[in-house]
C-alpha cells in the first residue's frame, strides 16, 4: 500500500470518544503483564464480564485482582485464543511498548516483558506519555462503576466523562442496581438529591443532568444493551408508574419504567444539546439489534444520538438507519478491534452511504493504555488502507481522503461533543 496515506493518518491527532479508564484500575501502580490481558478485551475471550439472562455472577472479573504472571496463566490467551483479534491487538501493543523488537509474547520472553510492564506502571507519567505517543489529545471516559465521575482531577485536564444512565432506567426501587452494581438512588444521594415518588424522581434526574457540565461530563451514555433489550418503545406512563417502589416489578412494568426514563433523558438531552451515546450490538445479543432504537430516534428528532460499535454484527442495518435519520452519528469504537476485516468492509460502505462527512468518530474502549495504544494503531492502519483503496479506485481524490481522515479522527468529535 501507498506509505504516504498511512504516514498521513499516522500523524493526525485523535479525539478518543470512548474509553473505560477507571481511576481505580488505570491509576494502580502495581500492574503486571497478566493483568493487562485480564483487564482488556483479550480477557473477554476467557470470561464475559456481563451476564446473559440465564446467568449470574458474584463480581466483575475485570475488576478482580490478578495473581502473578506465569506462562501457565498467559498461555490460555496467547495459545488458546492466539488467533482472536483482541489478543492480536494487545500482543502487538505490548511488544511494541515494552519489548525489544520481538513480534510475539513467548515462553522465553514473557518474564522480561512482565518486568517492563510493572516498571512502566509504577511511573505516574506512564499513562499520559502513552496517550501522547498514541496521538490522543482528549479522552472521553465511561466510568461505569462511578457514573458521576469528574475525571479531570484524578486523570488529567485532557479527560472528560459521560454519565452512564443504566441505573437510572432501572431505578424503580432504592435496592435496584444495574449490571455494574450502580444504584440510581445512591447516585442521587451523593449529590444531595432524593426521590420519594415517581414525580420527584423525574425532577431529581433533571437536576442530575443539570450538574453534568460542572463534572466535566459531555454526554449521556446508554449501555442498557447489557441490562435489557434496546427496544425502547413509546412509553406507557401508567405501567411505568406501577413499577415505582416495587422491589421486583413485573417484566412489563420494568420495561415501561425503563422506556419512560430513557425517553425522559432524551428530552432532557435535547433541551441542553447534550449528545446521547448508546451501545448497540453484542451485549444481550437477542435484544441489541439497532432497529430496536429506531422508534426512540424518531420520537426525539432534536436529540443527537451517537450509536456505537457499528452495532456489530448488524453494521449494514445501522448504516441504513444513519442514512435515513439525520440525528444519528456513528462511534466506530470497538468495531475495528472485534473484526479488522469487517471494519474495512463496513468503513468502505459507510463512506459511501453516510449523508455527510461529520458522521463518524472513534475511541479505544479500553481499561489500560497499552490496549488503547494498540487500538489507535490498528484504527489508523485500517482507516489508511480503506482511504488508500478509495483513492486508488478513483472514488475520490487524495485531498478528500485526507479531509475525511482529519474529520474522522479529530474534528467531528470536537464539534459533536462541543469540546472547544
Ligand atoms: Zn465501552
Amino acid at each position: 500500500m501507498n506509505n504516504s496515506m498511512r504516514e498521513y493518518v499516522a500523524h493526525l491527532p485523535i479525539v478518543d470518544v470512548h474509553e473505560h479508564h477507571l481511576p481505580e484500575v488505570i491509576l494502580q501502580p502495581e500492574v503486571n503483564l497478566l493483568q493487562l490481558f485480564q483487564q482488556s478485551y483479550a480477557g473477554w475471550t476467557q470470561a464475559r464480564p456481563y451476564c446473559l439472562p440465564s446467568e449470574s455472577r458474584d463480581a466483575d472479573p475485570m475488576l478482580a485482582t490478578a495473581g502473578p504472571t506465569t506462562w501457565e496463566t498467559l498461555a490460555p490467551f496467547l495459545e488458546g485464543s492466539g488467533s482472536n483479534s483482541f489478543v492480536r491487538n494487545l500482543v502487538r501493543a505490548v511488544v511494541e511498548l515494552h519489548g525489544n523488537g520481538e513480534p510475539e509474547i513467548t515462553r522465553e520472553n514473557w518474564p522480561a516483558l512482565d518486568v517492563a510492564v510493572r516498571a512502566a506502571h509504577r511511573r505516574p507519567e506512564w499513562r499520559q506519555e502513552i496517550l501522547k505517543r498514541a496521538g490522543i489529545t482528549t479522552v472521553i471516559t465511561d466510568a461505569y462503576n462511578d457514573p458521576l465521575l469528574d475525571p479531570r482531577p484524578g486523570l488529567g485536564a485532557n479527560y472528560r466523562s459521560v454519565m452512564r444512565t443504566n441505573s437510572l432506567a432501572l431505578g424503580w426501587h432504592p435496592d435496584s442496581r444495574d449490571h455494574n452494581g450502580s444504584s440510581a438512588h445512591e447516585l442521587l444521594k451523593r449529590v444531595g438529591l432524593g426521590a420519594s415518588s415517581f414525580d420527584e424522581y423525574l425532577t431529581a434526574l433533571e437536576k442530575l443532568v443539570n450538574g453534568m457540565a460542572a463534572r466535566g461530563q459531555v454526554a449521556l451514555k446508554n449501555a442498557l444493551a447489557y441490562d435489557r433489550d434496546v427496544n425502547f418503545d413509546a412509553p406507557d406512563e401508567k405501567i411505568a408508574r406501577a413499577a415505582w417502589g416495587k422491589v421486583s416489578p413485573a417484566p412489563a412494568e420494568r420495561k415501561a419504567f425503563g422506556d419512560f426514563i430513557v425517553d425522559h433523558l432524551c428530552r432532557l438531552a435535547a433541551a441542553r444539546d447534550l449528545p446521547v451515546q448508546m451501545h448497540l450490538g453484542t451485549g444481550i445479543i437477542r435484544g441489541s439489534h439497532p432497529l430496536g432504537v429506531a422508534g426512540l430516534i424518531e420520537r426525539h428528532p432534536r436529540t443527537r444520538f451517537l450509536l456505537m460499535h457499528l452495532a456489530y454484527p448488524w453494521s449494514r442495518d445501522l448504516l441504513g438507519m444513519a442514512f435515513v435519520y439525520r440525528n444519528l452519528w456513528l462511534d466506530l469504537t470497538w468495531s475495528f478491534l472485534l473484526s479488522p476485516s469487517h471494519f474495512k468492509l463496513a468503513l468502505h460502505e459507510a463512506i459511501e452511504v453516510l449523508p455527510n462527512e461529520s458522521r463518524m468518530m472513534l475511541g479505544g474502549d479500553n481499561w489500560h493504555v497499552e490496549e488503547t495504544y494498540g487500538a489507535m494503531q490498528t484504527a489508523r492502519r485500517l482507516i489508511a488502507e480503506v482511504l488508500e483503496e478509495k483513492v486508488t479506485g478513483g472514488y475520490f481524490s487524495r485531498a478528500t481522503a485526507e479531509r475525511l481522515a482529519r474529520r474522522l479522527l479529530h474534528d467531528n468529535a470536537r464539534k459533536f461533543f462541543q469540546l472547544d
